[in-house]
């Protein structure tokens, strides 16, 4: 018989259990096959998860489809909050458990693993306050008394990476569920184990079986399989803009699900030389490109420092970037993890190598750290050019390219050139000066004076290809509900 789980013990000695099934109708299952999910801190495997093909993706989707229908659709938005804060106060008990999986599984630092799941929480008691707040409008019009109604889509979809595993859980499950869909939630095949002890949440807490369904499995088998099936009206994406394209085509080629697509970017930071504290323009800058080992979707990954105050930011930006300590994300002392696999770090060097070529200083690291896990040294490349690769793509890891500008109009053409509008920031203390520029950069997020403010109360989402859709916030609701318009014709005799 399969066993469907797993003693784990963390570096530190923490110890947890795992189920390691497809959670499917409130029940841990077999999948069509399994796969090692891998400690990218040490290359070992850590466990291995059941995974699922279409055949599960069918009896997940049914489960949701079922368990829409068959009550939660209709359901109390004061029961739908009850069970959201009951999951929120569950995740707050296990939150050790849940931080421990999340670092040994993605290489984040043990303490960042920690907010994480603390932010998990806010986000399922943030929606759990809309559950009872879902209204339409009342709208008088040529005698005929119009109302909207603002129902559930039905049964949601989620695809999500690996950079913040359980964080982008939260982003996909609160909003849905809080507005009466039901969802299955893929998780990335590398990072699948704080999905799978959130789900052994979900059951006691006591959400109805099938409302929330969380497998693993691999995106071209899985979330394909996701993308394609008949039953699921709408899918939400994090990941990168390659699979983003390969789900519209699913959706387009099945049965037109709604989507919405978070695809990364290549962020511009502006730094002018009337900033007023340079050490908190550094901290953020450094902080906006190195949190999370570079990996992050909204990374400050190109900046932009004004002519006068170049030299002076770049030796003072190299001191912070090198004062983080690469290492072992157990240790407390630790700011920036490994990568999250081989295959990752070894993408990550090829920029490394490429922007070396296209003429760029490497100011700064560049160099893999120890044989064993898959670390690598801040790195900084300085005097790039704005037609050089490293400018231009996503690297996705602790690089950052930093060029010279000298006049406003200038930096704002350079930093909307690109294909992505994710995130932009921009220091100065010039009050004028900081709304301007921040109207005029081409970007779903803008920070002024920091970087990486990311939180359930502030709409988060991509201009161009960084996607459509915005999550978090009350603007997340609209991606979760279909308005309902009715018109009642008031002409009849009193
Ligand atoms: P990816 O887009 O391949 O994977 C993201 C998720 O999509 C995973 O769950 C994966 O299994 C699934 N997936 C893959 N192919 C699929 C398909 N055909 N249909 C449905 N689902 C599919 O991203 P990745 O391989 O994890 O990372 C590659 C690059 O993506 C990174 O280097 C980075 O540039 C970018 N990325 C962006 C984000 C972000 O937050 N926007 C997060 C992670 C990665």
């Amino acid at each position: 018989m399969t066993t469907l789980v797993a003693n784990i013990t963390a570096p530190d000695g923490y110890k947890v259990t795992l189920n390691t099934g497809l959670f499917i109708n409130n029940d841990f299952v077999v999948g069509a096959n399994t796969t090692d999910t891998i400690n990218p801190s040490t290359g070992k495997v850590i466990a291995s998860v059941q995974a699922a093909e279409s055949k599960q993706v069918d009896l997940a989707v049914q489960a949701a489809h079922k368990a829409f229908y068959g009550g939660w659709k209709q359901s109390d938005g004061r029961k739908r909050a009850r069970l959201m804060h009951k999951l929120a106060d569950l995740v707050d008990r296990d939150s050790d458990d849940l931080a421990h999986l999340e670092t040994l599984d993605n290489g984040k630092p043990l303490k960042n693993a920690q907010r994480d799941v603390a932010e998990v929480a806010n986000y399922f008691r943030y929606f759990a306050g809309f559950a009872d707040k879902l209204h339409g409008k009342v709208i008088d019009a040529q005698g005929k008394l119009s109302y909207t109604v603002h129902e559930p889509i039905g049964v949601c979809g989620a695809i999500i990476p690996w950079n913040f595993p359980i964080v982008m859980l939260s982003w996909k499950i609160a909003p849905a569920v809080c507005t009466g869909n039901c969802v299955v939630l893929k998780t990335s095949e590398m990072t699948p184990l704080s999905a799978l002890k959130f789900a052994a949440l979900v059951k006691e807490a006591g959400f109805p079986p099938g409302v929330i369904n969380i497998i693993t499995g691999y995106g071209h088998l899985a979330g394909d399989a996701l993308a394609r099936h008949m039953k699921v009206d709408k899918i939400a994406f994090t990941g990168s803009v390659a699979t983003g394209r390969a789900i519209m085509k699913a959706a387009a080629e099945s049965n037109l699900k709604k989507i919405t697509l978070e695809l990364g970017g290549k962020s511009p930071n502006i730094v002018f030389d009337d900033v007023e504290n340079m050490d908190e323009a550094v901290f953020y800058s450094t902080f906006g490109i190195y949190y999370n080992a570079g990996q992050m979707c909204f990374a400050t990954s190109r900046i932009y420092v004004q002519e006068g105050i170049y030299d002076k930011f770049v030796e003072n930006f190299k001191k912070m970037a090198q004062a983080g300590k690469v290492g072992c994300p157990f240790d407390k002392a630790t700011f920036q993890g490994p990568q999250i696999s081989e295959a990752h770090l070894k993408k990550i060097m090829g920029y490394i190598d490429t922007g070396k070529k296209e003429g760029a200083t490497c100011s700064l690291g560049g160099n893999r750290v120890g044989n064993t896990g898959y670390f690598l040294e801040p790195t900084v490349f300085t005097d790039v050019k704005p037609d050089a690769t490293i400018m231009k793509e996503e690297i996705f890891g602790p690089v950052v390219a930093i060029c010279k500008f000298k006049d406003t109009s200038d930096v704002i053409r350079q930093a909307n050139d690109t294909p992505f509008g994710l995130a932009a920031a921009v220091f100065t203390s010039n009050i004028t000066r900081a709304v301007t520029v921040s109207n005029a950069l081409e970007a779903g997020s803008v920070w002024v004076n920091c970087t990486s403010v990311v939180n359930e109360r502030n709409p988060f989402g991509g201009y161009k290809q960084s996607g459509f859709g915005r999550e978090n916030s009350n603007y997340a609701l609209d991606n979760y509900t279909q308005v309902k318009s009715i018109k009642i014709n008031l002409s009849s005799k009193l």
